[in-house]
């Protein structure tokens, strides 16, 4: 199943909740060669979009739709997307895009012998300043970066507790995005070196973690990860470099070199993942990359455990 330049993306979308409603819904309408065909929403879809209960039924229903887009939970995502690829449908999957590392590169495999595309979106790499950081790094000595993600889990996940759940992630959930920003503008990898996860007593998943990585010629990365934050939020990653310092704020919205703003225009995140989307089922490709999960999955198998009073939403 192929599209060109030419054709409307039928898409459909699976989980329609907080970042369907957020993003995916305005970035497909925004985009003049996509159109949002249907829905599988247990809780009702989108006004006026034709809606199944159930995904199996949708894709029986519509053989026509070429791809959909699978926004429920990490824990259950996988099952939707087996059940997407084996009916012949081009995939796209919110981060993080499961809930282990082996499912995801399970399902790399099985897009690739179905010879359908198979698209895990990291969204924070196409926050407006990453490219230009990228650029910048490219040619330079890192001595040390360091990662502060501190936000109120409150605020910003209230009353989600398949996010406390295995599989959910925790702290993780926000801290993986520094993750896939990281693993993007880095010119080398790091690997974790240590890792201390604080879990409050009656939850499965941390509310904060302490990394540090180690890279090329004493390279080292500390992150902090806090979900108790009130107050000023942060997702902020600074690199000490030969040439001077860099600093992506806002989540990577914004880069500063040496303390002075640098002009970064974006289209958005989420209407570039579409636009990516569009492109890799039109060159028939996929891009499938576990990094920033493989970096929470030895932060799981590397950290100290601490345990804190316990939370209630
Ligand atoms: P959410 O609102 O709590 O849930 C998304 C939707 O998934 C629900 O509304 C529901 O949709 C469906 N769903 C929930 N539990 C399910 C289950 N057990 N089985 C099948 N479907 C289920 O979550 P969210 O905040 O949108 O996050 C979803 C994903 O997007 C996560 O991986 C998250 O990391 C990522 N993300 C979220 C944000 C954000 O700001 N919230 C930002 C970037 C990425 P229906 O009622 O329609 O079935």
């Amino acid at each position: 199943m192929t599209v060109t330049e030419l054709d409307t993306l039928d898409i459909a979308l699976a989980g329609v909740g907080k970042i369907a409603r957020d993003q995916h819904i305005p970035a497909i309408a925004g985009h003049p060669g996509l159109r949002l065909a249907a829905t599988s929403s247990r809780s009702g879809g989108v006004a006026g979009v034709e809606n199944h209960e159930d995904f199996a039924a949708l894709l029986a229903a519509r053989p026509d739709i070429p791809a959909v887009s699978l926004c429920m939970p990490p824990q259950v995502r996988h099952g939707y997307a087996v059940d997407a690829i084996r009916a012949g449908r081009h995939v796209m999957l919110e981060k993080p895009p499961g809930a282990s590392v082996s499912e995801v590169l399970a399902l790399k495999a099985l897009a690739e012998k179905a010879g359908v595309t198979l698209f895990a979106t990291w969204h924070s790499r196409h926050a407006a300043g990453v490219a230009a950081a990228k650029a910048w790094l490219a040619d330079k000595t890192i001595r040390k970066v360091q990662i502060t993600w501190k936000e109120d889990v409150r605020h910003w996940h209230p009353g989600q507790d398949w996010i406390w759940e295995p599989g959910g992630l925790g702290v993780f959930d926000p801290g993986i995005n520094a993750l896939s920003i990281l693993t993007e503008i880095l010119p080398a990898p790091v690997h974790l070196s240590a890792a201390e996860l604080t879990f409050p007593e009656n939850r499965a998943q941390p509310i904060a973690a302490a990394l540090r990585f180690a890279g090329e010629d004493g390279l080292e990365v500390a992150a902090e990860f806090d979900w108790r934050q009130t107050g000023p939020q942060s997702w902020d990653i600074a690199a000490e470099t030969d040439a001077g310092r860099l600093t992506l704020s806002e989540g990577g919205a914004k880069l500063a070199i040496d303390d002075v703003p640098q002009g970064v225009a974006g289209s958005g995140e989420y209407p570039d993942l579409y636009r990516r989307f569009a492109e890799l089922i039109a060159a028939g490709q996929s891009d499938v990359d576990v990094a920033p999960l493989l970096h929470v999955a030895d932060a799981f198998l590397m950290g100290r455990r601490l345990i804190t009073e316990p939370f209630h939403d």
